[in-house]
């Protein structure tokens, strides 16, 4: 059993794909090739934005953010503390310094109250100027955006949304990656939207970003590539994977229909178990379910008996921002993240892909409340 199949959804779109990608060799335009721009199109129209902008991986994307917003050196970004590495690698890439804030524990992503004593904490003590939040809509249910922009607003901070795993969710209708001033999302082979390969992508309603962003992927690029009148870096998607990404955006509302169709049967297979607690999503908010994540005391033990099934599992995240070595030396790993941690210490994921059979379904459910 796979954890996302991603060989089944290939079988699915192999006729569509294969052709899309013949089609690229047969033009031979494998860099800002058309369907680069076909595919921004559609993906701006799906997110519901003025501007997409693709690059080479949602980690780009993230810095390219960082770029744009001019983030640098005594400058406090806040993102939370559980997250994956990206999130807060690209703030100490730009040389700004992350500032962890802890998690909410129903929906897993930044807590807007302990978020807004930390931007007070930062400016009471006066080192460092608060300029941005990143927020992430972890395991693809979207953040708690009516609260983190209200703080934004108040705090004159930009927002960027990480929706590397949250693209597809939304909260009453409106798309995850339309929420910050900024929004990125990663086309990473397992995130709920992938290529055969790397790609990210960028969404804002702000003309001046876009302008930018079209340079700086570019080495800066002026009027035209050779014309260099900032320092930018090179991120663009590939057009063969531009080409993949249109057929696979196509069918991705269907996928979307059957993640949660899965994630409502282990509910109800799962919901009454004792020493287990499932997800829950939010009143008005769909998930994209990147993962489906349980809660457990006793994790190692049902880990275990799965395992045992040949039935993979993972632990998304073991390690919280504040605990990794790299950022030891901010001092920030004093035990004030208590959510954070009980969620890292109980969290595990099951198999969720759209393409999953009732008989891997299952054996899931046999295998973790047998014996
Ligand atoms: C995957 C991921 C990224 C990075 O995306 P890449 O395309 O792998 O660089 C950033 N943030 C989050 C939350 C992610 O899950």
């Amino acid at each position: 059993m796979q954890f996302i199949d991603l060989k089944a959804q290939y079988s699915e779109l192999k006729t569509k794909i294969d052709a899309r990608i013949q089609v690229v060799l047969d033009h031979g335009k494998y860099i800002m090739g058309p369907e680069v721009a076909e595919f921004e199109e559609k993906l701006a129209e799906y997110v519901g934005v003025k501007h997409a902008i693709s690059c080479a991986n949602g980690t780009d994307a993230l810095q390219l953010c960082m770029m744009v917003l001019d983030i640098k050196a005594n400058d406090a970004v806040f993102c939370p503390t559980f997250t994956f590495y990206a999130t807060a690698e690209i703030v100490g890439y730009a040389g700004a310094t992350p500032i962890f804030v802890d998690s909410d524990e129903e929906s897993f992503n930044i807590c807007p109250l302990d978020l807004e004593n930390r931007i007070q904490a930062v400016i009471a003590e006066g080192k460092l100027t608060p300029k941005a939040i990143i927020t992430v809509d972890l395991f693809g249910h979207p953040a708690q955006y009516d609260a983190l922009q209200a703080i934004a607003k108040k705090y004159n901070l930009r927002l960027i949304e990480d929706a590397a795993q949250g693209f597809g969710g939304d909260i009453n209708g409106k798309k995850a990656g339309s929420f910050g001033d900024l929004a990125t999302t990663s086309f990473f082979p397992a995130k709920p939207l992938g290529c055969y390969g790397d790609g990210g992508a960028i969404f804002t309603d702000n003309d001046e970003y876009a302008y930018l962003l079209k340079s700086l992927r570019i080495h800066g690029k002026g009027v035209d590539k050779y014309d260099n009148v900032r320092i930018g870096i090179n991120s663009r998607l590939d057009t063969i994977q531009a080409a993949i990404l249109l057929e696979k955006l196509a069918i991705f509302p269907q996928e979307l229909a059957a993640r949660n169709k899965l994630a409502m049967a282990y509910e109800q297979a799962l919901a009454s178990k004792n020493s287990i607690k499932t997800p829950k999503v939010a009143k008005g908010y769909g998930s994209s379910w990147a993962q489906y994540t349980l809660l457990s005391d006793d994790r190692d033990e049902i880990m275990a008996k799965l395992k045992n099934a040949n039935i993979p599992t993972v632990i998304y995240y073991a390690t919280n921002m504040h605990q990794q070595t790299v950022f030891k030396n901010l001092s920030q790993d004093n035990g004030s993240f208590p959510i954070a941690e009980k969620l890292s210490n109980t969290v595990f994921s099951l198999p969720m892909h759209p393409y999953m059979d009732e008989t891997d379904f299952n054996k899931i459910i046999d295998s973790m409340l047998g014996g």
